[in-house]
């Protein structure tokens, strides 16, 4: 099968993947699938592992590469192991991004991200940017026919990242109360249709890019900024003394630290997006009665919610084709945002 595969970290992000063919996938475990990709999201992550950011935790001992990345994938299920009940040859699926043991108290309580003997094909093992994946039955939720497998496939990583913080955020917030989005990109247009859909806060979005800022008003936000130094005074104005929650789909450049500025008394800062530092004076944090809170992907059960209201119509994905064999113009158009929403590799 023909396969995108990564020969070499570096930092200045000039490598590209090489397209090969590599032998077709073979069943090894009772328990495992094969998928026939059908689309391959392209993630900031892929750029973070080929420019080497994840190398001291995925390949501490530099014997990972060469593989195949791509870890946002949807497909047709070509092949099942022998103990495979749940899904047949021909089911159309989109892959929770770890493969799962399910035994672990972390898969038992229904925290896949948990998982303490889990597979992550395209991170750790590999992925999708080929014709055939393999991963295990537990990763799989079926696909209802209407809804397109290659629009999806970005619902597997990043689409989920955004749903289970939005659902967290629609918790937390009265039904009055204010969100603010930061960063109306891949996963912060699907936050803010994902709040949209199941709370009736008030949502302000924040975006340098006037693309974004535009798809931000027709998916409803109520309040579209651009960003500023003075952006955390900004929001207590307009909102009368803070945001009940933040989500933060950047949490580097200095928004880090605006985002936990901004909210009221009682309020929760929700870091999805990394790469900075956080330092918060212990004092504003008791003052504040803030909470400052990680999200890391979602769970199965997350991922069917997400399914079921894309489903319904309630939450599309932007996005842009690319065959295989454009994987690099696709890394390309990404890393100079040509392209508003996601990328989704069709092999
Ligand atoms: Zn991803
Ligand atoms: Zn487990």
């Amino acid at each position: 099968m023909l396969a995108a595969r990564l020969y070499r970290y570096d930092p200045a992000m000039q490598e590209e993947l090489r397209l090969e063919t590599v032998p077709d996938p073979t069943i090894r475990q009772p328990d495992e699938v094969i998928v026939r990709i059908v689309g391959a999201g392209l993630c900031r992550t892929d750029l973070h592992i080929i420019e080497g950011v994840w190398r001291p935790i995925l390949d501490p001992e530099g014997k990972l590469l060469p593989y195949t990345l791509g870890h946002e994938n949807t497909g047709i299920v070509e092949a099942v192991g022998s103990a495979v009940r749940n899904v047949r040859v021909g089911d159309r699926v989109i892959c929770h991004p770890q493969a799962t043991c399910g035994l672990c108290l972390g898969c038992r309580v229904g925290e896949d991200m948990y998982c303490t003997s889990a597979r992550f094909p395209g991170l750790d093992s590999d992925g999708g940017f080929a014709q055939y994946l393999v991963t295990t039955e537990r990763a799989l939720v079926k696909v209802p026919e209407d809804v397109d497998l290659v629009d999806i496939a970005p619902l597997a990583d990043a689409g989920l990242t955004a749903y289970r913080a939005a659902k967290r955020a629609s918790r937390i917030a009265p039904p009055d109360g204010w969100v603010v989005i930061i960063g109306i990109g891949g996963l912060g247009h699907i936050a803010l249709q994902v709040l949209r859909a199941l709370a009736g806060v008030r949502i302000v979005a924040v975006d340098r890019s006037p693309l974004a800022r535009e798809r931000a008003g027709e998916l409803g936000a109520d309040h579209v900024l651009a960003g500023s130094p003075d952006l955390a005074a900004e929001i207590r104005e307009l909102t009368g003394g803070g945001a009940h929650v933040v989500l933060d789909f950047v949490g580097e450049q200095g928004v880090e630290q605006q985002s936990w500025q901004m909210l009221r008394k009682g309020g929760t800062h929700l870091i999805i997006g990394y790469g900075g530092t956080l330092e918060i004076p212990t004092v504003r944090m008791i003052f504040g009665e803030l909470t400052v809170a990680g999200s890391l992907v979602g769970n199965y059960k997350e991922l069917v919610e997400l399914i079921d209201l894309v489903a319904r119509g309630k939450v599309r994905v932007f996005t842009q084709r690319y065959t295989l064999q454009e994987i690099n113009r696709a890394i390309d158009d990404f890393k100079h945002g040509r392209y508003f929403g996601r990328a989704v590799i069709t092999p």
